[in-house]
């Protein structure tokens, strides 16, 4: 009989970029272990917080009902029979797969448990039978052939590094299918060469690992033949070694030119060349900028050149290259108002997404351990974010949480980048301004508006607010312009999203308000002509276009 082998894990959310790529590589590692060929049988059965039944979960002792739920499902699979079940854990998910896992054991389930969650307090979660921190690939075939065996084995194990070149692929040993979720989480690498004392890297060993060529035209060939629509690369470091990332890039041109990759970039690493072959693949950068504060980023271990990166940046924006900006407040060092004027940094530099994040202070980190001396306060548990540092109170962390939440609404899904500079500039107010008073009059007016995802009802919801602040700063004759540009843009990029048309009327000529002219409100409202015009937006050799129509 063969002993039945569950690798599991409870994902943060429904979406391409949400797969159980960590478990599915423990199962390939099992599953081409010579040794246990003949004697396990190895599935991989994943959840999501956004699954339906999970989602209709609530109440009283949530968590507990969420892990029965996970262990009746994985014991239909089981039967009775004596199992091993080997779970993926994170910061959203250890304490649901703790309480799992105390059930999983009275039912003939011996459990092992893996993980960033693990890797950074190996010993520490007594549910588990065996813990392994770090790559599971190489130990957890181990325990199993131990357990297999009877013999006596640690409870808590450090796991070696494995050889990329010596693991198989889940994607092409038909362990986890692309087309099911969509979408595709690619691991071009492991480690890193930079140790930034709020990540997991930065007690890692500072070498990275890089998946042979071999694998990586094969991954390839399939996500083509699946017809993957979207790829998200797992490469913290994507470019920076230029040779290999250009390389890639004409790879994934040849083999999936209409695949949409997202990378993680350095821009300090962009040039002029590396930016244009970004724009020959749909693609995304997403770049973690984290502070602008030079100061803060030396403290956090993570020199910042600014030129370099201004530079690299200037690269993107005029080959046209799409980009997004990551900060992060409650480092140490960080001022309330340094880290606004990071933000309005960041804005000014037109990125297409600004995610504003709190720090978290993750246990196995260098930040974790001096915590104390450099006077970071954070949260005990999951997901240990920074409540007090040395420079901002509560009452600071719950400001800047505001302004995150006006950022993902009002600039990320309110599609602002070609238009908020140049409304901001007309105002005379900056970036943070409009967000803080976006959140003010709206957002803590109507706490539910995050849910509102349609971008037409978003577009309302910003023009309203609009309307009533250049009237309040008699501006109203300038509000036409920034109406049209607000609606012609919109319009636009839902077209490009969708593929449909769609007719609008604008106030002025609509090819001047599509042209620089309009980047400049004020000017453009003094010397341009009111001129109603009415267009259909439709696509255009695969770009959204714009034809006048009576
Ligand atoms: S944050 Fe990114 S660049 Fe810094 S150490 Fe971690 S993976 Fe590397």
């Amino acid at each position: 009989m063969t002993l039945p082998i569950i690798c599991t894990t409870l994902l943060i959310e429904k979406s391409p970029q949400a797969l159980p790529l960590g478990a599915a590589c423990i199962a390939s590692a099992i599953k081409n272990c010579s040794e246990l060929k003949d004697v396990v049988e190895v599935s991989l059965k994943a959840f999501s917080i956004e699954d339906e039944k999970i989602q209709r979960i609530s109440g009283e002792n949530k968590n507990e009902k969420i892990a029965e739920y996970i262990c009746d499902e994985l014991l239909k699979i089981t039967n009775g029979r004596k199992s091993v079940v080997c779970l993926s854990t994170f910061v959203w998910n250890v304490r649901i797969l703790q309480k799992a896992a105390l059930i999983l054991k009275n039912h003939n389930c011996i459990c092992i448990a893996g993980g960033p969650e693990i890797t950074a307090h190996p010993g520490f979660y007594k549910e588990f039978d065996f813990t392994v921190s770090g790559e599971g690939e190489i130990s957890v075939p181990e325990i199993i052939k131990k357990i297999l065996g009877f013999e006596q084995l640690n409870k808590v194990i450090i796991s070696e590094s494995p050889d990329l070149a010596l693991l198989k692929s889940p994607y092409l040993e038909g362990i986890i299918d692309p087309a099911e979720y969509d979408g595709a989480l690619w691991e071009l690498a492991r480690g890193c060469p930079f140790k930034c004392a709020y990540c997991y890297e930065s007690k890692g060993e500072k070498t990275v690992r890089m998946f042979s060529m071999e694998r990586i035209k094969a991954e390839l060939e399939l996500f083509a033949k699946k017809k993957v629509a979207q790829v998200f690369v797992l490469d913290p470091t994507y470019n920076v070694n230029k040779k290999r990332a250009i390389e890639l890039l004409r790879l994934i041109a040849s083999k999936t030119p209409d695949t949409f990759y997202y990378f993680e970039a350095r821009a300090e690493f962009i040039d002029r060349e590396l930016a244009r072959e970004f724009t020959k693949i749909p693609c995304a950068l997403q770049i973690g900028l984290q502070s602008a504060n030079e100061e803060v980023l030396k403290l956090v271990n993570r020199p910042w050149d600014k030129k370099k990166f201004l530079k690299g940046i200037s690269f993107l924006n005029e080959e046209g290259v799409t980009f997004g900006l990551d900060l992060i407040f409650g480092l140490p060092g960080e001022t309330f108002s340094s880290f606004r004027n990071g933000m309005d940094f960041a804005l000014s530099l037109y990125p297409n997404n600004l995610e504003v994040f709190c720090l978290s202070v993750l246990p196995g980190t260098d930040l974790f351990d001096r915590a104390e001396k450099i006077g970071l306060k954070y949260q005990k548990e999951p997901p240990y974010h920074v409540i007090q540092n040395k420079e901002m109170q509560p009452g600071d962390f719950k400001r800047l949480e505001k302004l995150a939440k006006a950022c993902s609404f009002f600039y990320n899904e309110g599609r602002a980048v070609p238009w908020f500079n140049s409304v901001c500039k007309c105002l005379k107010m900056n970036g943070t301004k409009l967000l803080e008073l976006f959140y003010d009059k709206i957002i803590s007016e109507h706490p539910d508006i995050g849910k509102c995802c349609e971008h037409k009802m978003i577009e309302k919801t910003q023009l309203d607010f609009l309307c009533k602040l250049f009237a309040e700063r008699k501006l109203e004759k300038y509000f036409m312009v920034a109406e049209d540009i607000i609606k012609f843009y919109g319009a636009i990029s839902r077209t490009t999203d969708t593929g449909k048309q769609e007719i609008i009327q604008l106030n002025y000529n609509a090819e001047y308000i599509a042209s620089e002219y309009a980047s400049d409100i004020r000017w453009f409202a003094e010397n341009i002509k009111m001129q109603k015009s009415k267009i259909q937006t439709f696509m255009n050799n695969g770009n959204a276009d714009f034809r006048v129509v009576k």
